[in-house]
């Protein structure tokens, strides 16, 4: 099937078609066009022809849409779901559970759309205020170019275009390359929710030809990207006085304390280190179990780990498929090797076949190995023992990011203080830290990013605060 790119709400093709394939096989899924720099123009164009359309919109018309579009997905969202499973490679149920997330996400955006204000500037708090009175209000900051992942190709698109549209804002999209089927059915979605024409269009081909024009277009004013850190920084840098928010990776450490429920710790963590295989920006990677309960910790966590089903991501019953590509399926595998050579000890899985990685869970994985010290985007675990609580937050806070991190304990004094001391932007108490919903804000410190998603903060970042002061 033809997925033609999306400029100006017409289909949009190219002589370079692409064809997209399952991870899991290669077998072909659909073909889509590649952009040139000619297309990526006429999508600014467009989204800026749009622009003065969606900001004249109000607040009502804007959240009505965006309500629509969030009924819309609900009724297509076997559709949705088969398209990200297949293009992915994600296990069916997953893929599921992201188009209720991301209708979710459609909802909260329209939400915030009622909620978009400035505040009363109170100015005579300064003595030459005296007499003066003053507000700020929003505005949308113009055309805005989302460049996204794809690992959730469908909801992460939406946390950049749902915010965008509610501020009132246009959006050219550059999905990921091997995930850009979802994106295009989004886009025919949004239109056919009465999404004025050029609102939302969609270039697809290579980030480092379309992205990076993108970055440099005089027509953009905003940047909102999904990625990694390395390309993150590359856009920051060439992105001149544009906007620039970055959601980045990171390799999420927990720590699970001494009077933990390990029962819940253990069957939580495996959810979280292994659902769509790892590749999850706030994937529990290192874990850091007090010295006492360790063995009874592993001994949970590498059973349940053993009963998840590899198989097929379109079969209802996978657990776990495979990774978007057989060469980042090798790299995951080189470092298992490279942390095994350095003294970790490989309790569970290790086995590739194609681009299929099996559960992986090691025990003392020395700081250094990449597999702890980098993110490893990939169905693999380090489990590490410690004697202290001092020691266990010093080793979480040794890493160049700083997305989420989590802890177990009954204890909540021990809870909120390692709440204190722990950098990240998301800390989780009782509870994983690749645990996130679609309204909280999200958002890393360090190599994890800058600014915050989740709708309201995202609008907050798409939006000017203008200020109108009078005299009277
Ligand atoms: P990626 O390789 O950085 O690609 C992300 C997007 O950037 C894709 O659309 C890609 O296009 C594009 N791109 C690549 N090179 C570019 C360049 N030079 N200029 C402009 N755009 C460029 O990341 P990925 O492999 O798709 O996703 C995995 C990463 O995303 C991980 O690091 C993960 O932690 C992170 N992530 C973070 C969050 C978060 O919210 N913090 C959420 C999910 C994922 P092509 O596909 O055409 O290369």
């Amino acid at each position: 099937m033809d997925y033609p790119m999306r400029i100006a709400g017409e289909p949009v093709t190219t002589p370079r078609p692409v064809e997209v394939k399952l991870p899991y096989d290669g077998s072909p899924v659909g073909t889509v066009y590649q952009a040139a720099a000619g297309e990526v123009d006429r999508a600014v164009a467009a989204a800026k022809a749009a622009a003065p359309l969606m900001r004249e919109m109000t607040l009502d018309e804007r959240s009505g849409l965006l309500r629509k579009a969030h009924a819309r997905l609900l009724e297509r969202q076997d559709e949705f779901a088969h398209a990200i499973s297949s293009e992915s490679g994600k296990p069916i149920r997953e893929a599921r559970l992201e188009v209720s997330r991301s209708a979710a996400t459609l909802l909260f955006s329209s939400e915030e759309a009622h909620r978009l204000k400035g505040e009363v500037v109170p100015m005579e708090a300064a003595p030459a205020g005296k007499g003066h009175w003053a507000m700020t209000v929003r505005e949308p900051v113009g055309v805005i170019a989302a460049i996204t992942p794809f690992n959730f190709p469908l909801n992460l698109s939406l946390h950049k275009i749902g915010p965008a549209l509610a501020a009132g804002n246009t959006v050219v999209h550059k999905p990921a390359s091997a995930t850009p089927i979802s994106a295009v059915l989004l886009a025919e979605l949004l239109e056919e929710c009465g999404c004025p024409k050029g609102a939302v269009n969609v270039v697809t081909g290579p980030g480092g030809a379309v992205g990076e024009q993108l970055a440099f277009h005089n027509g953009v004013a905003m940047i909102t990207f999904t990625g990694s850190p390395e390309v993150g920084l590359r856009l920051r840098n060439l992105a001149g006085m544009k906007r620039v928010t970055l959601e980045l990776g990171n390799n999420s450490a927990l720590i699970v304390e001494e009077d933990a429920d390990l029962e819940e710790a253990a069957a939580r963590s495996v959810a979280g280190s292994f659902a769509h295989s790892g590749q999850v920006c706030i994937s529990v990677q290192r874990i850091f179990v007090h010295q006492a309960v360790c063995q009874a910790f592993l001994d949970r966590f590498v059973e349940t780990t053993r009963r998840l089903r590899i198989g097929h991501p379109l079969d209802g019953a996978t657990d776990v498929s495979s990774l978007i590509t057989e060469k980042e399926a090798e790299r995951v595998e080189s470092w298992i090797g490279e942390a095994t050579g350095a003294g970790a000890r490989l309790l569970l899985g290790g086995k590739r076949s194609r681009a299929t990685l099996e559960p992986t869970v090691l025990k003392d994985v020395p700081a250094h190995a990449r597999i702890a010290c980098r993110e490893a985007f990939g169905p693999v675990v380090g489990v590490n023992s410690y004697a202290t609580l001092d020691e266990a937050i010093a080793r979480v806070n040794d890493s160049d990011y700083g997305l989420q991190a989590g802890i177990y304990t009954r204890d909540i004094r021990k809870a909120f203080d390692t709440a204190r001391r722990v950098h990240v932007g998301g800390f989780l108490i009782n509870e994983i830290p690749q645990y996130r919903l679609d309204h909280m804000p999200y958002g890393g410190v360090k190599m994890s990013g800058i600014g915050r998603e989740g709708p309201k903060y995202a609008i907050e970042e798409m939006t000017e605060p203008k200020l109108i002061c009078w005299k009277v």
